[in-house]
């Protein structure tokens, strides 16, 4: 048997690794586009490579993931992330859960799982073919032909994330449907706010809605120089990848600081008016004091004075400040951030148990070329472990 594996990123080594392993009998040749391999594996959580995530419930497992959740649920079954956890454990590579349960290896360096990866692809004699890209690939009796010229029974492909469709023609070319893809996981651009002055501050719980849509997440915030970024907002652009790109990433986004509802704003207010403090100097919202100070200055209320001093329409527009603030967004960045693909292979085409094409027999996909994608914390990682892992297995059956 001869497997032919389209793409070195996590997804083709895992496949690669899986298919050679299970049968040493078959010859396994990875073709990777370019002269490195692995490539985001390196630039991968900052470099720490964020592996898996310490999610060990494939229910709850799969609400992670924006596209596919239904798919991988399937997927899981077979290999999930406790599997990921003993896998590189089993191969000398031992991870570590951090507070918020994202999985690094102890070492804190992307290299180790690098070096892992490949040490597993020489052992186990898989032959990579560097600067190999595959244009064309033609499905035949028994079969398929790569670029007009190499022969092999079995094709996984693992080429990624491609934002352009045109970069996808080769599979069109063969019949296989591909939902549009979008990206997701950006942060918010937003030059006109002068909100950016206070780059590098943190709101630890937050809500983020998007004007006129349904669109809601919550969680921490981070101020940037080009706008916001962080947990609250990575959700929305994941979840919203399509509505946002609809909206050419012009919109308004409202952020109820400390995600409170209007009446516990009112009633924290309201306690606070009592007060003899100065207001600079009683927050009472667990907000950073210099969010704080901007959000006063915002609705032009001297901060200097003291909390019994708020008359009734100042509290009203600090109320207004705290739970519906406004902010206009008018482009994306994936700036030194994760991001992924939204779109790509439609999954009604591909079997979850196995990651075979429905349209061709001996046809496997795995990793971000499918229409899958997570939020953030190791779930992009993990659905390329679990296709690829998937997509090798049954490829040598
Ligand atoms: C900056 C950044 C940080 C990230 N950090 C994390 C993280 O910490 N945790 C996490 O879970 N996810 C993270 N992600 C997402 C994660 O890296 C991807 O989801 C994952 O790498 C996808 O793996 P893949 O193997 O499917 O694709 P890729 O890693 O994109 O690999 C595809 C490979 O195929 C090759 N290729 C493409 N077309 C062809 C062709 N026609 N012929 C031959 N070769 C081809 C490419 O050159 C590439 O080497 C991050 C993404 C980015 C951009």
């Amino acid at each position: 048997m001869r497997i032919a594996i389209i793409g070195g990123g996590a997804a083709g080594f895992m496949a690669a690794i899986t298919a050679q392993s299970s049968d040493s009998n078959s010859e396994v040749i990875l073709f990777e586009k370019s002269n490195k391999v692995l490539n985001k594996v390196k630039i991968s959580g900052g470099g720490r490579c964020n592996v898996t995530n310490a999610c060990f419930s494939i229910s709850e497992l799969a609400k992670n993931y924006p596209r596919g959740g239904g798919f991988l649920k399937k997927a899981f079954n077979h290999f999930y992330t406790k599997d990921t956890v003993e896998w590189f454990e089993q191969r000398g590579v031992e991870l570590k859960k951090e507070d918020d349960n994202r999985m690094f290896p102890i070492s804190n360096n992307s290299q180790t799982i690098i070096d892992c990866l490949k040490s597993e692809c020489d052992k186990h004699k898989v032959s990579i073919k560097y600067q190999n890209p595959v244009k064309n690939i033609k499905p035949l009796e028994n079969g398929y032909m790569i670029n007009n010229d190499v022969l092999v029974d079995k094709i996984i492909i693992a080429s990624g994330g491609s934002p352009k469709i045109e970069a996808l023609q080769w599979l069109l070319d063969i019949g296989l449907e591909i939902e549009k893809p979008v990206p997701s996981l950006f942060t918010f651009n937003m030059p006109n706010e002068d909100i950016i002055d206070l780059m590098g501050v943190v709101a630890p719980n937050v809500s983020v809605h998007i004007q006129g849509d349904k669109l809601k997440h919550i969680g921490p915030l981070l101020i940037t120089h080009w706008g916001m970024s962080g947990p609250a907002i990575l959700k929305c652009s994941a979840w919203g990848a399509r509505i946002l790109a609809g909206k050419n990433y012009k919109f308004n986004v409202q952020v109820n600081w400390s995600n409170l509802n209007e009446l516990d704003y009112k009633e924290i207010i309201k306690e606070n008016k009592k007060s003899y403090r100065i207001i600079a100097n009683k927050n009472p919202f667990n907000l950073p004091n210099r969010l704080w100070l901007y959000l006063i200055k915002k609705i032009d209320v001297d901060s200097k004075i003291s909390w019994n001093k708020l008359d009734k329409k100042s509290g009203n527009k600090l109320l207004n400040v705290l739970f519906n603030d406004s902010y206009q967004v008018n482009s994306k960045t994936t700036f030194k951030e994760e991001f992924v693909t939204c779109g790509g292979i439609s999954l009604h085409q591909i079997n979850p148990n196995t990651m075979e094409s429905k349209i061709h027999k001996g046809l496997y996909f795995c990793g971000e070329i499918l229409d899958i994608d997570g939020v953030t914390g190791g779930f992009n990682f993990q659905s390329a472990w679990t296709t690829g892992y998937l997509a090798g297995k049954n490829s040598v059956i």
